[in-house]
């Protein structure tokens, strides 16, 4: 393709996915194909001689779009919101074509600095203490924010840093304990809530992990942390790690920080807040007071690929001090080595992987496109059309709200056994207008449903609640037998 060519396409590009997000509402949200279907529609091998750009381009429709599930349909309510926005793409079109890899400041200064820049803009926008912020060229702070790929890499990279921490206490106690006897001492906490990402970390890590019952209201509170750690410890285990989360997966529940950090703080162990989706509220102040006791935690994550409008990937993570993280991750070969290692932030050292791709700039793009103060507007509006949905949702008396509604997202069910709720949510997928995922909350089957599209208007939510009861009298008249 010749760079002319690129230009035309590029524009063609552009007029196809402005077409596709302003149309989005014409598609089937959930799709309806087959494990395989694609195989049937191209060729087992690739094409010998360059195919055409017009039959390249017209397979998008024809191949890719049946089995696509729009992530940005207002009808998407699975999961949590994935979104993008014009000026996230644009962002991302630029650092494409960049495509530099800011693994140290010299292999791109830029990189390196526009993200130290945007993820304490992010910081100060969520009201975080500065302790966890890079400041300026002048500062002390040890802390700092970096943008990674996942929530789930930060947990990982988190718990990696907490390990190394531990192991050097325990070596200064006991100097001929080996690394590996430690390790295998080691374990960590969150709550039976805490989304798998946790769990993971913990067997790539090597480490035991504990899953604390919460409340009943889903939380994790400090005496059932406390006498989790007190009971170990008297069993010869070293604990030295917990995630809590701010906004559980499930029914978007919140830990109670005010609790676990100060059992945290008395017994040296890593504190991480994995605030995956309800991070990007704090932005608004009102929900702040959600976050209270994060200072007591060592690191915090969230993402604003999630319902930032920053589309994947993009992960914010700050520590309060980074050099756990250079205690973890630093090896430096020559060829990596510049002038000003050491003074300037190399970045890879803060993360598993070596190269890093320009994410910053589809933050910064974002974050200037719509203030604070658009996305606190974007942020307020989704609550308010989830609050709609509620209202909706407990207006029916063959409905119930399983848990406590806070931000965007409300769990329901029917009232009765799991297998209507069941019943009810596989139809409706099948059914491809909406598309929702469940979850189980001690023991309950609740459907989850997340206002997602910041497109979405009143009368979609009507629309997919009408959708969602008449399945529901077919469901339960079926049930009639
Ligand atoms: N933590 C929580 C609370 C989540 O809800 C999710 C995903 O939705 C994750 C972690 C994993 O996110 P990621 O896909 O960025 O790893």
């Amino acid at each position: 393709m010749t760079a002319e060519e690129y230009r035309q396409r590029a524009k063609d590009v552009v007029d196809y996915l402005v077409d596709y997000l302003q149309n989005i509402r014409e598609r089937r949200v959930f799709p309806d194909v087959q494990p395989g279907y694609m195989q049937n529609l191209v060729p087992g091998e690739a094409p010998t001689r360059p195919d055409k750009w017009e039959d390249i381009f017209a397979d998008v429709e024809r191949v890719i779009m049946p089995g696509v599930t729009h992530w940005q349909s207002p009808y998407m309510h699975a999961y949590f919101p994935a979104l993008n926005s014009y000026p996230s793409l644009l962002g991302d079109m630029l650092a494409d074509a960049i495509s530099c890899l800011g693994f140290t400041w010299a292999s791109s200064p830029a990189c390196t600095e526009l993200e130290t820049i945007v993820m304490d803009w992010l910081g100060k926008m969520l009201g975080m203490p500065s302790c966890f912020l890079h400041g300026d060229r002048n500062s002390k702070s040890m802390g700092g924010g970096c943008i990674q790929t996942t929530a789930s890499d930060c947990t990982f990279v988190t718990l990696l840093a907490a390990r190394t921490e531990a192991i050097r206490r325990a070596k200064a106690q006991q100097p001929d304990l080996e690394d590996a006897e430690i390790n295998g001492r080691l374990i960590g906490y969150c709550s039976d809530q805490a989304h798998s990402s946790v769990e993971k970390a913990g067997l790539i890590g090597l480490v035991k992990m504990r899953f604390l019952l919460s409340d009943e209201g889903l939380s994790l509170r400090g005496d059932t942390l406390q006498e989790a750690i007190t009971l170990d410890r008297e069993r010869g285990f070293i604990p030295f790690y917990v995630c809590a989360t701010l906004g559980t997966t499930g029914a978007c529940a919140f830990d109670n920080l005010m609790e676990i950090g100060p059992v945290c703080e008395r017994e040296h162990v890593w504190l991480h807040i994995d605030a995956a989706y309800a991070g990007t509220a704090f932005i608004c102040p009102e929900y702040r007071s959600l976050m209270s006791g994060i200072d007591y935690a060592d690191s915090f994550a969230f993402n604003p690929s999630k319902w930032m409008m920053v589309h994947f990937d993009c992960s914010a993570m700050w520590v309060k001090d980074a050099r756990a993280l250079h205690r973890t991750f630093n090896v430096e070969p020559l060829y990596l080595q510049h002038e000003n290692s050491g003074a300037a932030i190399d970045y890879m050292h803060w993360q598993i992987a070596l190269s890093r791709r320009f994410r910053s700039l589809k933050l910064w793009f974002v974050l200037r496109c719509f203030g604070v103060e658009g996305l606190q507007r974007h942020i307020r509006r989704g609550v308010d059309l989830a609050k709609r949905f509620e209202l909706l949702v407990r207006a029916d008396r063959r409905f119930e709200v399983t848990a406590k509604r806070v931000l965007g997202m409300i769990v329901f069910r029917i009232a009765g056994a799991n297998e209507l709720t069941e019943n009810l949510l596989k139809r409706l997928n099948k059914q491809g207008l909406i598309h929702m995922v469940p979850a189980s909350l001690k023991g309950k089957y609740v459907i989850r449903f997340t206002v997602t599209s910041q497109f979405t208007t009143e009368a979609d939510i009507d629309r997919d609640w009408k959708l969602i009861t008449d399945m529901a009298a077919v469901v339960l008249e079926d049930s009639l037998g």
